[in-house]
């Protein structure tokens, strides 16, 4: 059989594209209109964007503190670009390095309180590499079930170099974490991994609960704070909302969120981060990040600290739409943060609210099988700290009218 033949029907063939998880091909889906992804936005101004010439309020953007028009933040990139360039062209081991990627890491240690911290080109990198650098031959790691793809990636690639052992454990369930931790064998060495604030869900990792189990049975942990940092903890993540960042050996974050950027960073023990320094594939073997996407971070990390009311504004509307919603009697999961999903269920019915809140101006994002479980099919909503009063009004009326016309719930 030819490579390309599985391409070619699933660019046209409904049928082939169901053997391969989607419902409808991506081209027929979006000839009716049913295709929620790839949508090109023309002029993003943070909480407004334009597409096709037609404003939108956004309400599906991790931009959650604001921060990616800031006049400081841009500033900072076009000053990092007039002094050093645009590229380093080249890994951080060898001609990848500024004084810039060492002040930065210097920052993001104090910031989380670690003792030191490394940067990547992505987060995803930094699960990728991470998590099979740290990791020894026959290891055992274990993850709660709805952790992000990066980590269950970097899981995956642990299996493959080092016959590291997955195990999972049912979401946010510490009984069944628990019982897993209980059937291992106490030889190997063990880290647990979970998001801070899932993806998804928005709901919170409950470390309270999990540090005393890595503890009882010898096993590090990780914790990805992608969504958590400039949220929870007063802007420094989930180990400093439950008080408790001392007991988190290791904290993943990423700038592609409320930093305004793109790129990553772990942080932990100096020794344990230099040694991810040495060993992580994708840190090694890849060009690093920018220095303007490395100002752009710094920046944001400065108006942070200096304006802590951002982080109070997002956690504020956050907690506004979770009752508002609720109280129209939507299913918005467990969330205690400004990811909000509004979970369907149905498929279609998912589409057309979509489409609703397409047609009313409000833009947000679908997440489908096999993105989510078939019966979980939801609208992944989140909220900025600039989002205006006046705005979020609007969101919750358009919401109201939803409920009604899909018949939700
Ligand atoms: N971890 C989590 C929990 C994420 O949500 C994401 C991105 N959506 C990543 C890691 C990867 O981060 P990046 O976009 O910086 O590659």
């Amino acid at each position: 059989m030819d490579l390309f033949e599985k391409c070619i029907g699933f660019y046209s063939d409904p049928k082939v594209a169901q053997k391969y998880g989607y419902p409808l091909n991506p081209r027929t889906a979006q000839a009716m209109g049913m295709f929620p992804y790839f949508i090109p936005i023309e002029q993003p101004e943070g909480t407004e964007v334009y597409i096709h010439g037609k404003k939108f309020i956004m309400i599906g953007s991790n931009n959650y503190v604001g921060l990616t028009n800031h006049p400081k933040v841009k500033e900072a990139a076009i000053e990092a670009i007039r002094k050093y360039g645009t590229s380093c062209t080249g890994s951080r081991f060898l001609n990848g390095t500024l004084d810039l990627h060492l002040e930065l890491e210097e920052r993001l240690a104090k910031y989380v309180d670690m003792e030191a911290a490394l940067v990547f080109s992505t987060g995803f990198q930094v699960n990728l590499g991470t998590i099979p650098a740290v990791m020894d031959r026959d290891d055992i790691v274990i993850t709660d079930q709805e952790v992000h793809a990066s980590i269950i990636d970097g899981v995956r690639m642990a299996k493959v170099l080092k016959n590291v052992q997955p195990r999972h454990y049912r979401h946010n369930d510490m009984a069944d974490l628990e019982k897993v931790m209980k059937s291992l064998p106490p030889d190997p060495a063990k880290l647990v991994i979970v998001d801070g604030v899932f993806s998804m869900g928005g709901d919170i990792a409950k470390l309270p609960e999990i540090i005393p189990i890595c503890k009882k049975f010898g096993a590090r942990l990780m914790v990805d704070d992608a969504h958590s940092l400039g949220v929870l903890g007063g802007g420094r993540g989930t180990g400093h909302h439950f008080g408790c960042q001392k007991d988190v050996d290791l904290v993943m974050g990423t700038f592609s969120k409320s930093l305004a950027s793109v790129g990553g960073f772990i942080a932990g023990p100096k020794e344990a981060v230099h040694w991810i320094q040495m060993f992580a594939r994708p840190f090694i073997f890849s060009a690093s990040l920018p220095p303007s996407n490395v100002a752009t971070v710094i920046a944001c990390l400065d108006i942070l600290e200096q304006e802590p009311e951002r982080i109070e504004r997002v956690n504020k509307i956050g907690e506004r739409v979770r009752t508002e919603l609720k109280t129209m009697g939507y299913d918005i999961g467990e969330t205690e943060t400004p990811i909000i999903p509004i979970i369907i269920g149905d498929m279609m019915k998912t589409i057309q609210a979509w489409k609703v809140l397409c047609e009313a101006g409000i833009y947000t994002n679908v997440a489908l099988p096999p993105a989510v479980p078939p019966e979980l099919a939801l609208l992944r909503t989140s909220y900025m700290a600039t989002h205006t009063d006046e705005q979020i009004d609007r969101v919750l009326e358009v919401f109201r009218k939803v409920k009604d016309e899909v018949h939700i719930g």
